[in-house]
């Protein structure tokens, strides 16, 4: 007997044995996929862990279903990878793979549930739960699986659907998920029957007949000759004026072969590679340093300033690296904002750069993972989002983790909440490979490491060509306001500078963090402003659509006329964002171009692109938008940067919201003057003292860390402490806030005072359900695995408490 130890990609946390017979065993190895029969009527595809003859206690095994694969598409050091990521953040290696592979490789039947026709059922007779469905597949036929779990609120819908089934109520249908398929290209060739010079020239003379045929055939034989490789077919019916018929006829008659090849999307369409840039003095020091600290270090910081040009010295340690016959993984936070870098590396690496990204087409992903995998050319520097750490790399040299600090490395929603950083680090030890960190604002974490000489760290203090870091100047708007000397959001000084700045031929770049056009829309006569009727947040005005909308659960509705509460229609909007600074320019500046970037407005595929161009085509004089701005874009012509209210920043309720102000502050200044001349920024604010705007008006990035590190200290809180968050969701309030109480005391047993909570979030209702959270502090003598170990055991009994069967709870490992 044979047996097989799979992966499902499902939050259960085992493996699970199924039966396979000799010749299976032999030639299945971890890493192959398999399609599984799994519960009652479900084909899943599972990947293999082991293969053994070990039969499992207590079970029967199934058998499985069918082979996928004619050779491992995951590799051993990926499973290890992921093992570490599921036990660091405390998930299953099932959601792990769920994440980590493209949804084609994912190859699901989803189960689809219908009414059966003619059916009469009594109502009664069926239990409140199987009712529930009954009714809802009267009301919309077919549902899924997935529709079910929703509509009865749990995870757990087996039984019900088993009921409904047996009484022949329902019935089942698969639909099989589309599978990947290659794009294949045309070829066409000379059959082998006429390779030969002497019946090569039989034919030819047999053709003295059929000119055009002929012609076709001298053609091919030109076309091969020029291009050395094979001739498509659109190729050679461009080339030699033939009609498809005579191309027809010649295959018809066996003298001419089509054939197909797999044609990869991915094409790299530009120019050959331009010549990398001189280094200068620093950047070739910081090279060095780099290469120097990895000897030592496995991870290196590079603490850059904006426009230092860390970008270039990637570009050496890549070379250095392909030399070597080694992959290069380039993450990035964000990679819709990246279309710079991209052009930029493609520059100099052509063809050896692809880009891996959750939002590129299923097709695209796959073929992109096929290449790592095979170690291909194209395939040698991969560009990606923090999804790319998890693609099959067999011989990694370098992992660069651009713009370091940014928080949306670590992934919230849904489980595995990886922190991508953390994760690459991991990632490259595995494979005996280097970290770069770069950053012109690193993380207290990352610092502190450098600190104490876990990582190495390497600074580059200027910017290239010795440009000077832009002049910072706060601005207090509430002597402004006092003073009468501001219009709209804008100061007198802000409006001069902008002037000034169009007058020189320069482009302004406005930050303001939130999207929309004022956040809150309140009655002026009762004080009364809408809220989402799913989440406890006041709705968001978008004039543009002129809509009332919610930025946690989409819920969307027309612009009020008057007052819900009082019928008064005098309604004011409070606050604002981009869309409302827009506005204010459009009056203030009608005679320049005036753009707006934000979430809104880079919906479509390449609609951030195309602002990016023009920007850089000097198409737009002024541009409004949210923290995207702030990311590593490299202009050549802004001189000035204003930000219009530093202080929604500095108010947010986070450990981490000082630290984040300043590095989003910094990386939006450093958009300014990055060429020649001196740029310029000014931050409006009600708070001028703030340390750390102070901080940030005078590039003092050690001053903000130390202090911010005291603080760490003091509140107990990373990098001192490691924290833990456990979240619980339920529809109701009162059982909800019982289950967090329950399990804060049942940590509170082993873990005493450092388990805080449970709290309510600031926003404390999404999509109906209420929200409690608890923060386990873990100080660093503390056994990290074995805190987890009581978390895991504490869940466990949690879950054979029925009356909190319904509770959803997410745990997250270092959360942001
Ligand atoms: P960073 O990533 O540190 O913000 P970049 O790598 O984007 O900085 O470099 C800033 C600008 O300086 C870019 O326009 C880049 O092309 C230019 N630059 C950097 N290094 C060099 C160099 N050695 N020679 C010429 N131009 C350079
Ligand atoms: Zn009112
Ligand atoms: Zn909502």
């Amino acid at each position: 007997m044979y047996f097989i130890d799979v992966i499902l990609p499902i939050p259960l946390k085992q493996t699970f044995t199924y039966s396979v017979n000799k010749d299976e065993a032999a030639f299945l190895k971890q890493g192959f996929r398999v399609a599984v029969p799994f519960g009652k009527s479900k084909l899943y595809t599972a990947i293999v862990y082991q293969v053994h003859d070990t039969a499992p206690h207590g079970y029967e095994t199934k058998s499985i279903d069918h082979i996928l694969d004619e050779e491992a598409i995951i590799t051993a050091s990926q499973i290890k990878h992921w093992e570490w990521i599921a036990s660091y953040y405390m998930c299953t290696l099932g959601e792990v793979v769920k994440a980590a592979l493209p949804s084609a490789f994912l190859l699901e039947s989803e189960t689809i549930i219908s009414l059966v026709k003619d059916k009469v059922v009594e109502d009664t007779s069926l239990r409140d739960e199987d009712f529930l469905v009954y009714e809802a597949l009267q009301h919309r036929s077919p549902l899924n699986v997935d529709d079910v779990k929703s509509i009865l609120d749990k995870k757990n819908v087996v039984l019900v659907l088993k009921r409904l089934l047996d009484i022949g109520v329902i019935e089942v249908q698969e639909e099989v998920y589309e599978q990947y398929s290659p794009k294949l290209k045309k070829y066409i060739k000379l059959a082998p029957a006429y390779e030969k010079e002497e019946s090569l020239k039989e034919l030819l003379d047999q053709l003295s007949r059929a000119p055009k045929q002929r012609e076709v055939l001298m053609q091919l034989f030109m076309l091969q000759a020029q291009l050395k490789k094979p001739v498509g077919i659109d190729a050679l019916l461009a080339k030699s004026n033939a009609s498809a018929s005579s191309v027809k006829s010649l295959v018809a008659k066996n003298i001419l072969e089509e054939y197909y090849i797999r044609k990869d999307r991915i094409n790299y369409e530009g120019e050959d590679a331009t010549e990398v840039k001189t280094l200068s003095d620093s950047q070739e020091t910081a090279l060095q340093e780099i290469i120097t600290s990895f000897k030592r270090h496995d991870v290196t910081l590079l603490h850059g300033v904006t426009s230092s040009g860390k970008t270039e010295v990637y570009v050496r340690l890549i070379e250095e690296q392909l030399k070597a016959g080694k992959q290069v993984l380039y993450m990035l936070p964000e990679i819709a904002l990246t279309t710079q870098l991209i052009s930029r590396l493609q520059q100099y690496f052509g063809a050896q750069v692809s880009v891996y990204h959750s939002k590129y087409s299923i097709h695209e992903r796959v073929e992109v993972w096929n290449n790592v995998l095979a170690q291909k050319e194209k395939a040698q520097i991969i560009i990606g989002a923090r999804s790319s750490l998890f693609l099959p790399f067999q011989n990694l040299g370098l992992i660069i983790v651009d713009e370091a600090h940014e928080p949306s490395f670590k992934q919230y929603n849904p489980s595995p909440r990886y922190h991508a950083r953390d994760s690459a680090i991991v990632l490259a030890s595995l494979h005996k490979a280097k970290t770069l960190l770069g950053s012109a604002t690193p993380s207290l974490e990352s610092f502190h490491n450098a600190e104490l000489d876990k990582y190495g760290f390497v600074e580059l203090k200027r910017r290239f060509g010795n440009v000077l870091l832009p002049s910072i100047e706060l601005i207090d708007i509430k002597e402004k306001h006092k003073k009468k000397l501001m219009t709209g959001h804008f100061s007198d000084r802000l409006l001069e500078e902008i002037h000034e700045t169009l007058n020189n031929n320069e482009q302004v770049i406005l930050f303001q963090n939130r999207r929309g056009f004022s956040p809150i829309v309140e009655c002026k006569t009762c004080g009364t402003s809408p809220q989402c009727p799913n989440c406890d947040v006041s709705l968001t005005y978008h004039q543009y659509k002129r809509q009332l909308r919610c930025h946690y659960c989409g819920y969307h509705m027309a612009m009020l006329v008057e007052c819900n509460a009082c019928g008064s229609d005098s309604i004011d909007s409070k606050g604002f964002g981009t869309e409302q600074i827009e506005t204010e320019l459009l009056s203030l500046f009608p005679k320049h171009s005036i753009a707006r970037m934000d979430q809104d407005t880079t919906r479509g595929k390449h609609a951030y692109a195309k602002l990016i161009a023009r920007l850089e085509n000097e198409e737009i004089d002024i541009l409004v938008g949210t923290q995207m701005i702030a990311k590593g874009l490299d202009f050549r012509n802004i001189g000035l940067v204003g930000v219009l209210n530093a202080d929604n920043l500095l108010n947010f309720p986070d450990f981490r919201a000082h630290e984040r102000s300043f590095q989003l502050l910094q990386q939006v200044a450093g958009r300014a003057g990055r060429t020649q001349k001196r740029g310029k920024v000014l931050i409006q604010t009600y708070n001028p003292h703030h340390t750390i705007l102070k901080q940030v008006s005078v590039n003092d990035y050690r001053g903000m860390y130390k202090e911010q590190l005291e603080e760490r200290y003091q509140y107990k809180y990373p990098p001192y402490y490691r924290t833990i968050r456990i979240t619980f969701k339920d529809k109701n309030l009162t059982k909800n806030d019982q289950a967090a109480l329950w399990y804060t005391l049942a940590l509170q047993k082993q873990l005493g005072a450092n388990v805080l909570g449970p709290e309510v979030p600031p926003v404390a209702r999404v999509r109906n359900k209420y929200i409690s959270n608890v923060l386990v502090k873990i100080p660093k003598p503390q056994s990290l695995a074995k805190t987890k170990e009581y978390i895991n055991s504490v869940q466990r009994a949690f879950n054979l408490t029925k009356e909190f069967s319904s509770i959803r709870v997410s745990i997250d490992v270092d959360n942001y």
